[in-house]
């Protein structure tokens, strides 16, 4: 007999409707999605005798797609570590709203088997969703004993998980709050340095053209093939990349042009590839796009997103010394289609996660000879246009780069 029947006939009630108030109470208090999922599962447990609890929370402070799971201890590596929205499950669940019983409901779980069959494996019996104000904060996958709940239980299992999706949801909105916090701190930060750094490129400059001159015209002085002229040729170069540096400092600091234009980014994207194509190839790497048709344009500056685009190629490639793959694709959000997403991802050696923010401030860099500043520029463009960009882990273990730009409005999108 499946648990769901006895789940009607009931054995066991759930007693003490003390518990759920105390849990209510102290699920208004925690304000750590993580703390908060642990406190949870606990309760679950400890109230309806449920043996496993798996938990999956929304990306919000991303502007992601994906839902998450958060770690409780236990051994579940056989469980995807995201789902996404876009997937059958959570579709399901924006959808329904509604518990969905694994042992029962065939007709459902075998359109979800896809995605369902490493919880099936684990024999998970009941998938539920975490829900506010009718959007899905979550879902949770539950293991229930045969015998555990009755009718009456279910009821109550469900205002549980209603006064949990309200939880959820506030813990989630005080991280994205905390998390916008961080981000204007970290403008002001850039704007300040940008404003240091303007000063210093317009003093340098002078200089340096001054050293260039000089030695162009000894160049000429020395023996053709002499040691002199191959040391002031290394000289050369070497202002060269002083140059390029100040070039960046200036980028960095340059006044802000806010004017977007409506910007085709899969026409970006491929032109960016074209032009990277070569050098790439020779290092071994293949390319992959992936670029939804049709796309609504962004709001941006088409210069200013290839620049973008390539100073994130570079770094991938700089990542995959060996070769590899370098996916790049582009989509409109599916929960949002006002944004466009672009995500370039490599197989390299990846970005550790207390890194990964860090990667964007100004002279932050972990390679020889590197300046620090490709993504710091990166992100001051992105920003600029109210868009987004970050770092996650990308499928293989390398690293993903996503970006996140408005859509153009399509009243005025015709005259471009
Ligand atoms: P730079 O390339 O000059 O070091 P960036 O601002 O472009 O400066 O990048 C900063 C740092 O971020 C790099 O030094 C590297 O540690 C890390 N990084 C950026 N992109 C990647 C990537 N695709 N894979 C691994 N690490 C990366
Ligand atoms: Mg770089």
């Amino acid at each position: 007999m499946g648990w769901w029947r006895q789940l009607i006939s009931g054995h066991r009630p759930l007693q003490d409707p003390r518990p759920l108030s105390e849990f209510e109470v102290t699920l208004m208090l925690i304000a750590d999605p993580e703390q908060l999922t642990v406190h949870f599962v606990r309760k679950l447990h400890e109230l309806a005798g449920i043996e496993e609890a798996v938990v999956y929370l929304a990306n919000r402070k991303r502007s992601a797609e994906t839902f998450s799971r958060i770690d409780c201890g236990g051994s579940v590596e056989d469980l995807p570590a995201t789902l996404s929205l876009s997937g059958r499950t959570m579709q399901w669940f924006c959808t329904n709203q509604e518990f969905l019983p694994l042992d029962r409901d065939e007709e459902v779980v075998d359109y979800l088997r896809g995605e369902l069959e490493p919880f099936l494996r684990r024999s998970v019996n009941l998938a539920c969703p975490l829900v506010a104000m009718d959007r899905l904060v979550g879902a949770v996958f539950l293991r229930i004993p045969q015998t555990a709940l009755d009718i009456g239980d279910l009821a109550k299992l469900k205002a549980l998980f209603r006064q949990a999706g309200v939880a959820f949801e506030n813990a989630l909105l005080l991280e994205e709050r905390l998390h916008q916090n961080e981000r204007m701190l970290r403008a002001e930060q850039l704007a300040t340095i940008g404003q240091f750094a303007a000063g210093m490129a317009h003093e340098l400059r002078n200089p340096l053209t001054a050293i260039r001159s000089t030695v162009q015209f000894l160049v000429c002085d020395f023996a053709n093939g002499s040691e002199q002229q191959r040391l002031a040729e290394g000289l050369l170069g070497e202002v060269d990349r002083l140059d390029q540096i100040v070039g960046s400092l200036v980028a960095l600091a340059r006044p802000v042009d806010n004017s977007p234009q409506h910007v085709q980014v899969t026409e970006e994207i491929l032109a960016c590839v074209s032009f990277v194509e070569t050098r790439g190839k020779s290092q071994g790497i293949t390319f992959k796009t992936d670029l939804q048709d049709g796309i609504r344009k962004a709001s941006c500056n088409s210069a200013e997103l290839r620049q973008v685009l390539l100073n994130v190629i570079v770094n991938a490639f700089q990542a995959m010394p060996e070769g590899g793959t370098l996916s790049i694709k582009a989509s409109e959000s599916d929960s949002d289609p006002s944004r466009i997403l672009i995500e370039v991802a490599d197989e390299g050696v990846g970005i550790a996660t207390d890194l990964r923010h860090r990667v964007f401030e100004p002279f932050f860099t972990t390679k020889p000879g590197g300046t620090g500043l490709g993504l710091a520029i990166c992100g001051n463009i992105i920003r600029r246009y109210n868009g987004e960009i970050w770092i996650d882990q990308a499928e293989g273990g390398g690293t993903a780069v996503r970006i996140a730009l408005p859509a153009s409005t399509s009243i005025s999108e015709e005259g471009t």
